[in-house]
């Protein structure tokens, strides 16, 4: 089995580079710099991909979206880890496949205009008292005559300033968790500071604060109950693209500067990437990136092919994202002080990194369900073969 792509896939590939060097890089100091992407500009390069069909590629042709597979939607993500989160998302979209479950109602109010790009989506699961245990929430929905009543708050949610709703998971039982999708400027519905971050300059997480928040009852999305089995539908395909994909764009992108620099920076006579040491920092890295994108591309593949990926998607996430880390580390040693110096964008990468590790769930939650997962199926589970 090979991976060799075709020429529609090339030429996507080559559109998505093409738009992050000419319309994007040029934004990354400015956001790294002032904290935040002008909404001018955001605009701007919205429309500019939206022409482009650039726009929600996830979602299919008939929504309005790019109609992409998993395998050649991955190839895309892993272009979008050349640049940074907030402009993928202002520029490509962050259209969550739970909006899929939208029926009659939802479909005009939530899920075509966000294909569109006329309204944004967060998604939020997290509590300060809930991360990893993510059934922990104490976010809860109580019926009423005239829906429901939303209480809780959240924290850490990603482009939540951006966006004009989210998808809230909240318990609607003792043992029920529900997903709605909660619009902004409700009565009741606030939002809390922005939590400042180590990395990802530029993209807002935010608290968020219900207090008898009015719901209607077109608000659930899916079936009351459902709604922590589809947050974690959701995030399967989130940490396949925006994690493990991503997290190979990434190391791509610093492998590429480390090489540079490995062939002009001269110490002693000669370049520094003819010295074996620093050799070795590019071949472990070249060999760890193609070993997780291969694995991010056979996890896609099982995906196209209606196979149950959920064990692969976790091996992906701490595998790409462990990786990163590693790339990383190395890329700011091999730059010596001037990988430690903000006149660089290698330090800005080093410290985006850290979080491939966390969120969508940590490498120690995901090395358990994998653990899990042989202990229960055997480690024949993971051959490729079967
Ligand atoms: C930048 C960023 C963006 C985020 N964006 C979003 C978002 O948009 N929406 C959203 O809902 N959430 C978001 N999150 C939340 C993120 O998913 C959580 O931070 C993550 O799941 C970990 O939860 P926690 O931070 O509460 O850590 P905790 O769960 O408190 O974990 C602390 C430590 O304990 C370990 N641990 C916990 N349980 C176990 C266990 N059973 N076995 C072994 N070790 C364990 C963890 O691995 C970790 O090392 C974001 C977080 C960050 C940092």
């Amino acid at each position: 089995m090979t991976f060799a792509l075709n020429d529609e896939q090339k030429m996507v590939i080559d559109t998505v580079r093409r738009f992050i060097h000419d319309e994007l890089k040029p934004l990354e100091d400015e956001v790294e710099e002032t904290g935040r992407l002008d909404p001018e500009k955001a605009k701007r390069i919205h429309e500019k991909s939206k022409a482009l069909g650039l726009y929600a590629m996830n979602i299919a042709d008939e929504l309005g979206g790019g109609g992409l597979n998993t395998v050649d939607r991955m190839l895309c993500e892993e272009q979008f880890g050349h640049t940074t989160d907030i402009l993928i998302r202002r520029a490509f979209g962050n259209v969550y496949e739970a909006l899929l479950a939208c029926q009659g109602e939802q479909v005009e109010r939530w899920l075509k205009p966000t294909v569109r790009g006329d309204r944004t989506c967060a998604i939020a699961i997290t509590e300060s008292g809930a991360g990893s245990d993510a059934q922990g929430i104490k976010t809860h929905a109580k019926k009423t005559d005239s829906g429901w009543v939303l209480n809780g708050s959240k924290h850490f949610i990603s482009d939540g300033e951006w966006s004009d709703f989210f998808l809230v998971s909240a318990r609607t039982g003792e043992k029920d968790i529900s997903l709605f999708m909660v619009d902004k400027g409700l009565p009741g519905f606030t939002v809390g500071k922005d939590q400042k971050m180590m990395g990802l300059r530029g993209t807002p997480h935010l608290e968020l604060f219900f207090d008898n928040v009015p719901l209607e009852p077109v608000a659930m999305l899916g079936e009351q109950g459902q709604g922590f089995k589809m947050a974690m539908g959701v995030l399967g395909v989130v940490r396949l693209g925006q994690v493990g994909a991503r997290a190979v764009g990434k190391a791509c992108h610093v492998l590429e500067l480390m090489t540079a620099y490995a062939n002009e920076r001269r110490q002693f006579g000669q370049r520094i990437g003819d010295f074996q040491l620093v050799q070795q920092m590019l071949a472990d890295s070249v060999m760890e990136i193609n070993a997780s994108r291969l694995m991010v591309l056979h996890t896609a593949a099982m995906i196209d092919a209606g196979i149950d990926a959920r064990d692969w998607i976790a091996m992906v996430k701490v595998h790409a994202s462990e990786m990163l880390g590693r790339v990383v580390d190395r890329g700011v040693q091999l730059f010596g002080g001037m990988g430690f110096c903000k006149e660089l964008p290698i330090e800005r990468y080093y410290r985006d990194a850290r979080v491939y590790r966390i969120f969508d769930g940590t490498s120690e939650i995901h090395r358990t369900v994998i653990a899990r997962s042989v202990l229960k199926r055997g480690a024949a589970l993971f051959d490729i073969h079967r």
